[in-house]
């Protein structure tokens, strides 16, 4: 098939705060240098800041870094006051640490929505000159005749069926060259995915972990005790997940009487009936929270997962071609749980780094490279080394975690063991732990949602005729094996019931899939304990649409 051929100096896959930073400042950074960079950013979403979901709090060193001006040009700010507050939760109660970590203390900070910041950062991107497409989803990596340089990437064919088969509005997806190639995908990229096994950059690393995370914006009475608590960012530990499951909740302050309410749960726990989305609705109807949201209404809901491996998980950076920016290169810091200023900064630094391979003429490995000594150098290493052992020390059971994290308190980091071994996600769920969940119960459709309420208030929307975005090698395997050793834990660990199990007569199990409400968390394809689900992007422009949060 012949397809469209686009030529630009720089493309950044993925239009999250990490590659819109490096956009920006690459674009600034060559205009005063009086360089002319073409720049492209693809992004999936029908448009950017629609997929950005986040807590979020945001340390804002690289925003002033990048934009000092920021507040000047608009930023979209929600709250500047953070009072800090950490609790822990018993099942019926709870009581607040006397001491908050340094790490945890947040003034200084922001509170920000993460789909507002991106679209304010999409807006000053392309106010620059970058070339923005939304709805563009990138598909496959492209390679030189060596198959060792990465030349672009091509996009996804849109007005494709079910069946494979083009339909009236076929468009062939476009292969968009550049001479550095950017991925910011954040978790779980699809791309790095196949990059990643064919350049061995994740070779000798430990392996990532992850979390997931629900989330909601939800509407208060101006009555709710939280508007005049001293509080106005609330971390808890505890109950729903217990000592054994890593994980907690946060509750922040937004303008206009809302409240960004999430909990995140690490996806190395070991109990397959375990499902986050009831931990979360537990959680909202813990006393502490169900006093604050009390009439209140969700106005939007959504899940995403974060990648917390750290430092010891970070990717070889750069390869011919190619640099590793965000998330997908492992640059959240999990002790702080935050991403957004340290994703933003690496992309500031990849953006240093190309432009002084573009003025060279040298865009191999060997000048790329420069940008891991750049992250190196930075504030990211001094944030996520002193982190390095940080998320091995919650994924301990019980009170272990304690001596653990107090004796990297007392050691920089190090603590005990360093480095401390983290476990891939997919091999942690124990076989034949059985038991009957208990869904939470008096859901109203308004406050307390269920799951595909819960979708509808993400907005999330595909095309219905096109191939399964979510692929299944073997489909066997989820009805026997599966289902005999976890009970089909996928029906569970989905927030959007995606995945379902239904019993046919004589109990034999049967899977229906429900793409269209894929939320892009990509919880599936980390949490799946056969590594039976691969996640790639479906028809661009498909998924959620967030807006607030
Ligand atoms: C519940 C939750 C709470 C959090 N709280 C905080 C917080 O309080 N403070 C903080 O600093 N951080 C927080 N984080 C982490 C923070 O959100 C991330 O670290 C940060 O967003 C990472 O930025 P990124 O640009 O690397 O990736 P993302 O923000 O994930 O952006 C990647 C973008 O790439 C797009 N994309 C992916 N694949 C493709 C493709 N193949 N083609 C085209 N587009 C693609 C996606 O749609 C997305 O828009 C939180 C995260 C979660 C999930």
């Amino acid at each position: 098939m012949e397809r469209e051929k686009l030529e630009f100096d720089v493309l950044f896959v993925g239009g999250g705060p990490a590659n819109l930073a490096g956009a920006i400042h690459l674009k600034k950074l060559s205009q005063q240098q009086g360089k002319d960079i073409e720049i492209c950013l693809i992004e999936k979403a029908v448009s950017i800041g629609t997929h950005a979901l986040s807590g979020a709090v945001l340390d804002p060193r690289a925003l002033r870094e990048l934009l000092p001006d920021f507040k000047e040009k608009g930023c979209p700010i929600e709250e500047t006051d953070l009072r800090d507050g950490i609790f822990y939760l018993t099942p019926g109660g709870q009581f607040r640490l006397p001491y908050t970590p340094p790490y945890m203390h947040n003034e200084g900070c922001f509170i920000i929505s993460l789909s507002k910041f991106c679209t304010w950062l999409g807006a000053a991107a392309e106010e620059l000159g970058v070339n923005i497409f939304p709805g563009f989803a990138g598909v496959e990596a492209l390679y030189d005749e060596t198959g060792r340089r990465v030349v672009g990437v091509r996009t996804g064919d849109k007005g494709v069926n079910k069946d494979g088969k083009p339909k009236s509005n076929f468009e062939p997806g476009v292969d968009l060259l550049a001479k550095v190639t950017v991925f910011g995908e954040g978790p779980k990229g699809s791309l790095i995915r196949e990059v990643g096994k064919k350049l061995g950059i994740f070779d000798g690393r430990m392996p990532q972990v992850f979390e997931t995370a629900v989330k909601e914006v939800i509407e208060i009475p101006s009555s709710s005790p939280f508007l005049r608590s001293p509080y106005t960012v609330l971390h808890t530990f505890g109950y729903p997940l217990g000592l054994n499951t890593k994980g907690g909740g946060f509750l922040y302050r937004m303008k206009e009487n809302r409240v960004s309410l999430g909990l995140v749960v690490g996806l190395d726990y070991e109990d397959p009936m375990l499902e986050p989305y009831q931990e979360f609705l537990k959680f909202k109807k813990h006393p502490l929270i169900a006093e604050i949201i009390a009439g209140g209404k969700v106005l939007q809901q959504g899940a995403k997962t974060l990648a917390a491996g750290g430092w010891y998980s970070m990717p070889q950076l750069a390869a011919d071609g190619a640099l590793f920016v965000g998330d997908s290169a492992s640059m959240l810091n999990v002790q702080r749980l935050k991403g957004i200023h340290t994703g933003m900064k690496s992309g500031m630094l990849a953006a240093e780094t190309i432009l002084a391979a573009i003025v060279k003429g040298d865009v191999s490995l060997a000048t790329l490279g420069e940008y891991r000594s750049k992250v190196d150098g930075s504030w990211i290493r001094k944030e996520l080394y002193a982190a390095r052992n940080f998320g091995q020390a919650l994924s301990q059971k019980g009170i272990a975690k304690f001596f653990s994290l107090g004796a990297q308190f007392f050691t920089g980091g190090r603590g005990l063991i360093d480095p401390m071994k983290s476990h891939d996600d997919a091999n942690t769920l124990k076989p034949g732990l059985f038991r009957s969940p208990t869904p939470v119960q008096d859901l109203d459709g308004q406050l307390y949602l269920d799951k595909l309420t819960g979708v509808y208030l993400s907005g999330t929307k595909h095309e219905e005729d096109q191939p399964c975005h979510l692929l299944i090698p073997d489909k066997e395997l989820c009805v026997t094996r599966c289902w005999q050793q976890f009970r089909s834990p996928c029906s569970r660990f989905c927030p959007g019931q995606v995945y379902e199990i239904e019993l046919e007569e004589g109990g034999r199990p049967r899977l229906k899939l429900n793409p269209s409400n894929c939320l892009h968390c990509k919880t599936c394809e980390i949490k799946d304990p056969f590594k039976n689900i691969i996640w790639t992007c479906p028809e661009g422009g498909g998924g959620p649409s967030y807006s607030i949060v």
